[in-house]
C-alpha cells in the first residue's frame, strides 16, 4: 500500500470498503417496476427480501390474534384473491390475514404477506375501499420499495465509510448522518407512496373494483382533525395530503379503462357496517 493510500485508508477500512464494493457488484440488479415501468437499482435479492418478510409476518401473527370477524375475513379473502390474480407476482407465497387490533393500518411485506388490522376496516365503507388499501400495500411489495430502501441504506453506509476514512472528521460524520437520517428513516418516500397509489389503483381496477373508492376512503380522513386522529397510525407510515388525493382522481379515467376490461366486476363489493 502506498503512503498516500495509507494516509486515507486504514487497512481494516480498506478491507471493509473492498468487501462492500465486491458485495454490491455481485448482487446489484436493475429492473422495471411493474405497472409504472420505472427503472430501479437494487443491491438486495428478492429472495432475501422475501425471507425477511416471511420472518416479520410470523412475528406480527404471534403478537396479534387473528380476527374472528367473519365479514372482514371473507372480504379480505375475496379481494385479496382477486388482486393476487392480477398482480403478476407468481413467485410470492401469498397470505392474507385480518389481525384483531384497534390499530388503523395495513401492510404487505415482501413476498406477499398481507395483514390488515380490524381497526382500519372499522373505518371502511365497503370492500372496494379495502381493495384499494390492499392494492396500495401490494404495490409497495411488487415495486420492491423495501429492497430499494435497504439498497439506499447500503450505499449510504458505503458512503459513510468512505467519507470517514478519507477525512477522518467527526464533523463530517455528523453532517452526513443528518442527511442519511432524512433520506432513509422516513417510512416510505413520497414518490414511493405515489407509485404505490398508481399500482394500487390499477390492481383494484383489474381485480374488478370501482376505482373511485380509492379516494372516497382518503377524502373522509384527510385534511380534517377528526379524520387525521382516527387514522393517525396509517397516516404516519403513509402520509396523505390533497395532492395525493388529486392524483388518484386524475388517474381514475386510466384505471376505469382497466376496470371496464375486468372479466368479473364487484363494483363497490359488500357494504361494511362501519363502526367509525
Ligand atoms: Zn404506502
Amino acid at each position: 500500500m502506498t503512503s498516500a493510500v495509507k494516509r486515507f485508508f486504514h487497512p481494516v477500512q480498506s478491507c471493509l470498503i473492498l468487501s462492500l464494493i465486491v458485495l454490491a457488484c455481485g448482487l446489484c440488479s436493475c429492473r422495471s417496476v411493474p405497472v409504472t415501468g420505472r427503472s430501479q437499482f437494487l443491491l438486495t435479492t428478492e429472495s432475501y427480501e422475501n425471507s425477511l418478510g416471511a420472518e416479520s409476518y410470523e412475528e406480527y401473527k404471534a403478537e396479534y390474534p387473528v380476527s374472528k370477524n367473519a365479514e372482514y375475513n371473507a372480504a379480505l379473502a375475496r379481494c385479496g384473491n382477486a388482486i393476487k390474480a392480477v398482480a403478476g407476482a407468481d413467485e410470492f407465497e401469498w397470505e392474507f390475514t385480518v389481525l384483531d387490533s384497534e390499530i388503523q393500518n395495513a401492510f404487505c411485506l415482501p413476498g406477499g404477506k398481507v395483514a390488515v388490522y380490524s381497526g382500519i376496516m372499522d373505518s371502511m365503507a365497503n370492500e372496494a375501499e379495502l381493495a384499494f388499501v390492499v392494492g396500495h400495500e401490494i404495490g409497495h411489495a411488487i415495486a420492491r420499495h423495501g429492497g430499494e430502501r435497504m439498497s439506499r441504506s447500503i450505499l449510504q453506509s458505503l458512503g459513510a465509510v468512505l467519507v470517514s476514512a478519507a477525512f477522518n472528521s467527526e464533523t463530517i460524520d455528523a453532517i452526513y448522518g443528518t442527511g442519511t437520517e432524512l433520506g432513509v428513516m422516513l417510512p416510505y418516500s413520497r414518490s414511493n407512496e405515489s407509485e404505490a397509489d398508481i399500482i394500487g389503483l390499477v390492481l383494484m381496477a383489474r381485480a374488478g373494483y370501482d376505482p373511485s373508492a380509492s379516494y372516497t376512503f382518503w377524502r373522509r380522513f384527510t385534511n380534517n382533525a377528526e379524520g387525521s386522529s382516527k387514522l393517525e397510525s396509517i397516516l404516519s407510515t403513509h402520509p396523505c395530503d390533497s395532492d395525493r388525493i388529486r392524483a388518484m382522481e386524475e388517474n381514475e379515467p386510466m384505471a376505469r379503462e382497466e376496470y371496464n376490461k375486468a372479466p368479473t366486476k364487484y363494483g363497490f363489493g359488500r357494504t361494511f357496517t362501519r363502526k367509525k
